[in-house]
Formats: structure tokens, sequence, C-alpha cells
């Protein structure tokens, strides 16, 4: 491992400030160990090695000008569903298949006009529907971290599991991700990284490809709170391209994380105590709730009584979107084609063969609960839940200024463990969902290992625009926290 890449991402910056290294060594190094373990890892689908070394030069005649940017020479991954001009894009589903975007995503560009370097395209679950990678179109990546004494190969989670795979194995500084359900939060608990669902708003949707647009939000993954702030910061505009994109500026958060806690006070809401939960995640809960009481924060117990119609709820409103969205996957316009005898069968023969099983699982939910007859049994009704679930949030912030719950009911598992049962699967986001559902900004701050040497997270559940508490006291656990731990290197 080159030394430059372990760097967290304000290091790196400071680095190239102060021309310790050049953007275009930075590069190299990358383009290096991604070239030397990719194969392994398999985080990245797509790999840019010469367009970063061409951005890298320009990065570095832009800071001999003193004209650098927030993210200047810093080189980052992109989650494979951000529309890359000329790069192709499929969310790693066989139905987009060589397409190339023709323009750019919003949060893309931001990073770009800040400077930073494109590495490629980052693996994911098929249309970020997942919490394994076990559904992307080029195979899962592997996580870096093993168990103690074991070589089964685990999953870094979904569906953002080749960014968190990537910033891991330091393949990139940090990455771009996506979060409906929890595909930024989960996968970063299973890897020991940061990462941040902002507000739901806060960042363009534009040119990301849409899953369930009510719940869809970008965001990164990176190695510390400092450098999630700072990505955030940069990801984040009003953008007059999509209708859902908040008219409201964006903060410098990166000056918010080292604030403390002292006189918050913090919510423990008690239906997160969930039956079977692992006895390292209860213990690390506790901890973290003395870390912050020891750092002056006062805790609360609080209740969110819907908390447990969340996750059906989810799973009738993210389905019910995607079947809308995906409807534009016809092999007509662009992406795969399977010919058949008409264009019925052209249709029929392109999404049967372009989707993927757990892609098709979720497009017939999403059809049947969006039938007559069955509407006002399931999507409205899970609409009115989701209200509730809103409400509950609403309530408890008259009272307290963030919440405190793990991240996950489970450290990472290994490929196959939870495959066979796609219930099994979704109780994966039992954590995370009531944030997507609500709007809320939510961030997962690695707090420590469980008995078998796996990190876990804790996360931190904020007041609507409120990210800066959740980067204060995701800033408060890391420093409690002290987590260093690295994935020893066997790739
Ligand atoms: N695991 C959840 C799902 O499969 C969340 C996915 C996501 O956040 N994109 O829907």
């Amino acid at each position: 491992m080159s030394d430059l890449t372990s760097l967290t991402l304000t290091d790196a910056l400071e680095g190239l400030e102060n021309k310790t290294f050049s953007a275009r060594e930075l590069t190299q190094a990358f383009v290096d160990v991604i070239e030397a373990s990719n194969d392994t890892l398999n985080a990245y689908v797509v790999k840019t090695p010469e367009k970063a070394l061409d951005m890298a030069d320009v990065s570095d005649a832009r800071r001999a000008k003193g004209e650098a940017g927030l993210l200047d020479g810093a080189p980052i991954g992109v989650k494979d569903l951000y529309c890359t001009k000329g790069v192709r894009t499929t969310a790693c589903s066989e139905i987009l298949g060589e397409f190339t975007p023709t323009y750019e995503s919003t949060v893309t560009q931001n990073l770009w006009d800040q400077g930073a370097v494109m590495l490629g395209k980052l693996n994911m679950d098929e249309f970020a529907m997942g919490s394994s990678n076990e559904t992307s179109r080029f195979g899962p990546p592997a996580n870096p971290w093993r168990r103690e004494g074991s070589n089964a190969t685990l999953t870094s989670g979904g569906s953002s599991g080749g960014s968190a795979t990537a910033v891991a194995a330091d393949l990139c500084l940090a990455a771009t991700a996506s979060d409906t359900g929890g595909s930024i939060r989960q996968p970063a608990s299973f890897t020991g990284t940061v990462g941040i669902k902002p507000t739901y708003g806060r960042a363009s949707r534009y040119g990301m490809v849409a899953f369930a647009s009510s719940l869809d939000q970008a965001g990164p993954i990176a190695k510390t709170v400092a450098d999630a702030a700072l990505l955030t910061e940069v990801m984040c505009s009003h953008d007059a391209k999509d209708s859902t994109s908040l008219p409201v500026e964006t903060p410098q958060w990166r000056h918010d994380v080292s604030k403390g806690v002292k006189g918050m006070k913090i919510g423990i809401p008690k239906e997160y105590r969930v039956d079977g939960m692992p006895q390292a995640i209860e213990d690390l809960w506790q901890q973290g709730i003395d870390w912050l009481k020891a750092q002056g924060a006062e805790i609360v117990e609080v209740s969110l009584p819907h908390t447990k119609y969340a996750l059906p709820a989810y799973y009738i409103v993210a389905p019910a979107e995607a079947s809308s969205n995906l409807a534009r996957y016809d092999g007509m316009r662009y992406g795969a084609r399977v010919q058949g005898d008409n264009l019925t069968g052209t249709y029929e023969g392109t999404r049967a063969d372009g989707f993927g099983a757990e892609v098709q699982r979720r497009l017939m939910i999403g059809t049947y609960v969006l039938s007559s007859g069955y509407y006002d049994a399931y999507y409205l009704r899970a609409q009115k839940v989701r209200t509730r679930i809103l409400q509950d949030f609403e309530t408890v912030f008259t009272e307290v200024d963030a919440l405190l719950t793990p991240t996950c009911p489970s450290a990472a598992f290994a490929y196959g463990e939870k495959s066979d049962d796609p219930v099994e699967m979704y109780l994966n986001d039992i954590f995370t969902v009531t944030a997507n559902l609500a709007g809320l900004p939510g961030i997962s701050v690695p707090a420590g290992v469980d008995g078998q040497g796996l990190p876990l997270g804790l996360q931190i559940v904020g007041k609507a625009l409120d990210e800066a508490t959740c980067f204060r006291v995701a800033g408060a656990i890391e420093e409690a926290a002290g987590f260093v731990a690295k994935p020893e290197r066997w790739w």
C-alpha cells in the first residue's frame, strides 16, 4: 500500500497545498493500486486512468496559478448510478447495455467544478436495490475486512458496496454513493468508513439513475467525519433541474465537526432495541451513549412508536416508485435490446433479459401495490404510515437535538448467507429506512469492532436540514472511539 493512498482526503489536500506531492503523483498512486487490486476486490466496474491523469495535470496547473478549488487534485470514485459524460453508466444493470451518457449529473459536476479527479465508476447493486451487491451485473465487490481466522469473503454491504470497498481499501480518497433506504450508511458500517445521507432535497438528483424518487438522496462515503463533511458540502447544491431540490444555502459543515456535544440532548429511541440484535451491537450502542454523556450531552430515552411499520412501508413505497421509474427501460431509446417478433415481444424480451431477479421482484411488487383495487390497501396506506413516522420524529425533535442508534442489526455477513431469503436481506435496513421515509439526515460513523474483529457503525439521525448537528455528534463519537483499525491486507 502506498503512503499516498492511505491519506485522508483532508490530509491529501493539505499535502497538495503544501506541494509535498502533486495531483499527478497522487493520482498515479491510486491508478497503480487500482490496477494491482481491482481484479480481487472488484470495486471499480469502469476504470478511467487516462481521464484521471489528465484531470490531475489540469489540477496541478490550476493550483500553480493559485486558483485551486475545495477538492483540487483529490482522486474520487463515483458510484455507477451517477451519469458521467462520455463514461459508461449502467447502474450495474444489463438493461443499460453500454449506455454512455451525453451529460453529467449535477452532483458529479459539482465535484469536478471544485477540482476533484475521477478514478472510475464503482460497483453497486443493480439499480441500487439490495444490501450486499449480489445483484450487480458485474458480480459483487469484496469487503477488505474478514472475520478473524476466516478466509470467507464478506459483503461490503449495499447498494453502495463498491464505494465502501474502494474507500476502506484505499482505492480512492473518498467516493460518491446514494441512499434510498440505507445504501450509504449500511456499507459504511460494514467497512469502518463514514457515510452520510443528507436531508432529502439537499443534493440534486439530476443525472442520478432513479430508483425511488421520493427517497433517493446522494451523499459520500469517506474515511473520516471531516472528509465526509467537506464532500457533502461540495456535492449539495440547489439545482433548478431537480424539482425536489431545496432552495437553501449549503453550510460549511467542515467547521462543525469538532464543535463537541456539550449541552446537547441526544435521544435514544427504545423501539430500536430489537430482538435478536447481537450483544456486541447493544454494547457498542451503550458505549456511544457513555461517550456522549462524558462529553457533556444529556441522554434522553424517547419513543418512535411507528418504527415497526417502517420496513413494510418502505418495501411498498420503494418498489412502487421503482416500477414507475424503471418503465422507461424498454429497449427503444438506449441500453440493451432483445429484438422480438413485434413491439410487445421486444419490450418483453428486453425487460425479461435485462433486469435481474431482484429488480423483477420489486417491479412486480410495485406494479401490484399500485394496481387498481390494491392501491388504497397498500400504497395509500404505506404513505399514511410514512406520515406517522415523520410525525414521530417531529415530536421527539421538539425535545432532543439528534438521535443515536446502531446503523445496522449486524456486522458484515458473508456472500450467500442471506441471498436465499429476500425478507432476511430486507431486515438489514431496519434502522436506516426511517430516515429516508421521513427525509431526515443520517450519518454512520465507525465506533468499534465486534468479537470477530469486524467494524460496527453508530448512526446519528438529525432534524431536517440539521446536518450540522449530525456532523458534531459524529465528530464527538469519532474522537472518543479513536477508531483506527484497518483491514489486514490480503488482496
Ligand atoms: N437495501 C435497501 C433496498 O434494497 C436500500 C437500498 C438503497 O438505499 N439504495 O432497497
